[in-house]
């Protein structure tokens, strides 16, 4: 991924996390030879969110769109790990965990959902929990088990998208350390973008910035794009073997995580945060251990009682847990959509302009089949599922 100065382009993505790459991946399957693709970002790739997070693939049965969107996505996941590989991906599947036989009701709606979506998910008694994950705590009650999910180790998984596209067939050049400093347009056309380095001719440009996206859209012109930060802290263990084999989440999860938010996420202050436990096994040994969720701006440092409180919560489930020393802690930030919905598709009032962002918990999941989306529209193809949904045009006002 050498720097080279390049004039023009057919396309240039702004962002080099999970979504820009992806979006990188899937424009180069489908541009001719002739094409060029520039990436670029104002510092290294995946070093913002997607260098921050955990790596759950994750199908959410919330409805048949969200199912589709969400299956599509985990899919074209084990397409990039047929064709490329390298990014430690494991398809674990995942277990919902409940620590009290009163949430075990929440096992049989879950499963019911995934049913509703033509797919399986099977309900563990306390016996068949321990043969599967021994290493959790014995008086757990049972636990959903959905087989289609997986882990990645994300910040691998971009340089694996770039290179499926450098090898792809357009040209593709990545430009780190290269800001977008200013958009160059015509009337109600795009025209290019400025960079420190000299601008960029391009009819098309692709923000996908993130949480930064607002901040990036204002540069071109935009009223305030509805995506805010939402904070997570993380923690994970030494390369001991790890207590645990599979995906593990409270099945509160996903009301804490997919739910309306509980207070205004624009008001910094507001927000006390809350956490579930969400744990995943690495590669190397160690396990990753989140998530707590909190809005309080751009701010990054640690929240330690939040933390702390979810690694209480994760001791609960595999108590293995409190003998691993924990060697490294940190913050991301997702970026929350105030709708819960990405911004995917063009912006209806600057041609050539495109948005590809507001991902929240779930940016890795969805990274491929959003790449894919925006090059489906970007070249009139039929999308692969309904992308209306995601049109960023709903927040035009
Ligand atoms: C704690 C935590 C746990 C998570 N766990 C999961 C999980 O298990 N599964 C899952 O699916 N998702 C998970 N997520 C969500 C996921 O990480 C995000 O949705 C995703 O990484 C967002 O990717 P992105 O490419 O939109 O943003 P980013 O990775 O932040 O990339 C945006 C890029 O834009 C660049 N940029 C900004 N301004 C400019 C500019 N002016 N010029 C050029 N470049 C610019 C930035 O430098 C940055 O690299 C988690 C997130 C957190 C915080």
């Amino acid at each position: 991924m050498t720097a080279i100065a390049a004039a023009t382009a057919d396309v240039v993505v702004v962002g080099g996390g999970i979504i820009g790459c992806a979006i990188v991946w899937q424009l180069a399957q489908r541009l001719p030879r002739t094409a060029r693709i520039v990436l670029i970002d104002r510092g290294p790739i995946a070093g913002a969110t997607s260098g921050s997070c955990m790596g759950h693939l994750m199908v959410t049965p919330d409805d048949a769109q969200e199912y589709a969107f969400s299956h599509a996505s985990v899919q074209l996941w084990r397409e990039l790990q047929d064709q490329q590989g390298g990014f430690d991906y494991n398809p674990t599947g995942a277990l919902y965990l409940a620590d009290d036989p009163a949430d075990i009701a929440l096992f049989a709606n879950l499963q019911a959902q995934f049913v509703a979506c033509g797919d399986r998910a099977e309900i563990l008694d306390q016996q068949q929990l321990r043969e599967l994950e021994p290493g959790l705590a014995h008086d757990l009650p049972g636990a959903l088990f959905y087989p289609g999910d997986g882990v990645v180790l994300p910040m691998t998984a971009c340089g694996a998208m770039l290179r499926a596209a450098q090898t792809a067939g357009p040209r593709v050049d990545v430009l780190p350390y290269t800001p977008l400093t200013s958009v160059l347009r015509e009337g109600d056309r795009i025209t290019g973008v400025v960079t420190p380095t000299g601008p960029i001719s391009s009819p098309n440009i692709v923000l996908a910035c993130g949480v930064w996206t607002p901040e990036v859209g204002a540069l071109a012109g935009l009223p305030k794009l509805p995506i805010v930060p939402r904070a997570g802290n993380l923690a994970i263990t030494a390369h001991h073997a790890s207590p645990i084999r599979t995906q593990l989440l409270e099945i509160s999860y996903l009301r804490f995580a997919h739910g309306a938010a509980t207070v205004d996420p624009t008001l910094i202050g507001a927000d006390q945060g809350g956490h579930a436990v969400n744990m995943q096994p690495q590669s190397l040994g160690g396990c990753l251990i989140g998530s707590t969720r909190q809005f309080r701006g751009m701010n990054r440092e640690l929240n330690h009682e939040l933390l702390h409180r979810a690694l209480l919560r994760a001791a609960r489930y595999a108590p293995g847990l409190l003998d691993l020393p924990i060697v490294r802690t940190w913050v991301g930030l997702r970026p929350f959509s105030l709708d819960k919905h990405p911004l995917i598709g063009p912006w209806p009032l600057l041609r050539g302009l495109w948005i590809a962002a507001g991902h929240e918990g779930l940016g890795i999941s969805l990274a491929p089949i959003t790449g894919q989306l925006i090059a489906q529209q970007m070249l009139g193809l039929p999308c692969s599922i309904d992308h209306r949904p995601y049109l960023p045009a709903r927040v035009v006002a």
